[in-house]
């Protein structure tokens, strides 16, 4: 039975027209002929047919049915109807992280002698795939600057396939121009992904600024507390729909029906709690700006943001994601993070719980000294990923580390 069969709700309005509340919470809901009213998971591996005869044709496609839950799982797909849908895209293919989504991107799209042109401002983690891993298969990689146009026009080649970038970036919020790039990739017959870990739909949606690909670690504002990893590619039905999910089906980097659960519930709150993870982040940015301990705050919401204009064009939110720079270096930095109490010392972003980092020695760690610098990911910055405590509960939290740091 396919997820259409048993959604009565998604059949009565097929159409564009519902907000990001209601299509997190009402589309694709799953039921089952038990009728619960919270979806169901389905932990199971494969699944059974009444017939040799039956087996046969669900295994060739030429019925519909469950085949196997490395890409067939009934709580996996709905999670990927719906994210779809919200991402305004036609296809979704769910992966066991983020990371396993980027991979599973790359390694669908390209072969060897292909170009990779990736944004300078990316995740740790997706830059040493890219320089230890991908190019090792013989794929060239190349980098340019997130929000200088030229930067890309200079990087492309002709054998230049696919373009990676994340907006707004991995802790300094530099915006990427989603329909600038996009026209410049097509014009060199290049595909344009987004990662919209840091917006999500709510607050961005690259398909229809024209990227080809939305990529996703729902393991962050998606689970939004903390508890499961999981990732998606979102695009058309051939290109994800058939190629990526293609990859998926024989390669098996696949999410678990019990995360995807987790992430279809995460989906029923993402709406209010982007807006509310936004709405501290504005203020925490603001207040952070008159300290006179921080040379520099970056949020895209501040006038002083070199993008402001752009985000308010691409965006629907300014995000939640807030970094900023301590006058004296690491010692400063790591004094403000220890004598947070409110705030977890963690790696992790888009929590209910508010997150505080050193990128310089953790997520961005591994990368050499000099791409640090380069990203401008300096020892004196921190990133905040804004939770959902009441913000003058963080703020005070922050004024008393402030006031240990400089020995007050
Ligand atoms: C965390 C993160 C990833 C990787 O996702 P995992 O689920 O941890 O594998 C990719 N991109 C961005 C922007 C991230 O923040």
């Amino acid at each position: 039975m396919s997820i259409d069969d048993q959604d009565p709700i998604d059949s009565i309005d097929p159409s564009e027209s519902w907000g990001f509340g209601t299509l997190g919470i009402r589309h694709a809901e799953l039921r089952s002929p038990e009728m619960e009213h919270s979806p169901a998971i389905y932990p199971t591996s494969s699944y059974v047919y009444r017939s040799a005869a039956e087996a046969a044709a669900t295994f060739l496609g030429q019925r519909e049915g469950n085949v196997y839950s490395r890409f067939t799982n009934p709580t996996v797909q709905a999670f990927e109807k719906r994210l779809a849908r919200m991402e305004g895209g036609e296809a979704c293919v769910a992966t066991a992280s983020g990371m396993a989504a980027i991979l599973t991107l790359v390694l669908t799209m390209l072969k060897a002698g292909d170009h990779l042109l990736a944004s300078k401002g990316l995740f740790g983690s997706t830059i040493n795939l890219f320089n230890n891993y991908i190019a090792k298969l013989g794929i060239e990689i190349g980098y340019a600057t997130p929000s200088d146009i030229e930067s890309w026009r200079a990087g492309f080649k002709p054998n230049t396939k696919l373009v990676f970038v994340e907006t707004p970036s991995n802790p300094l919020t530099e915006l990427v121009d989603i329909e600038a790039l996009a026209t410049l990739a097509h014009e060199h017959g290049a595909a344009l992904a987004v990662d919209n870990c840091f917006l999500t739909p709510v607050f961005q949606q690259p398909l229809k600024l024209g990227a080809d690909y939305v990529v996703h670690s729902a393991t962050k504002f998606i689970d939004g507390q903390g508890r499961c990893l999981g990732g998606a590619i979102v695009g058309d039905a051939q290109r994800v729909g058939k190629d990526v999910y293609g990859f998926m089906r024989t390669a098996g980097p696949c999410l678990s029906p019990f995360n995807a659960w987790v992430f279809l519930k995460g989906l029923e709150t993402l709406s209010v709690r982007m807006k509310a993870h936004e709405q501290s982040a504005c203020q925490l940015a603001q207040w952070l700006s008159q300290q006179p301990i921080v040379s520099r705050v970056l949020h895209p919401s501040l006038a002083s943001h070199p993008q402001h204009e752009l985000a308010k064009r691409q965006q629907r939110g300014f995000g939640s994601i807030v970094s900023f720079e301590v006058r004296g270096g690491r010692q400063a930095a790591w004094s403000v993070i220890d004598a947070t109490r409110l705030c977890s010392i963690t790696g992790n972003l888009g929590d209910a719980r508010t997150t505080i980092t050193h990128p310089a020695t953790t997520t961005h760690g591994r990368i050499s000294e000099q791409q640090r610098t380069e990203a401008g990911i300096t020892e004196g910055l921190i990133r905040i990923s804004v939770g959902l405590e009441d913000i003058e509960d963080l703020i005070a939290d922050l004024r008393r580390a402030f006031s240990r740091a400089e020995g007050g």
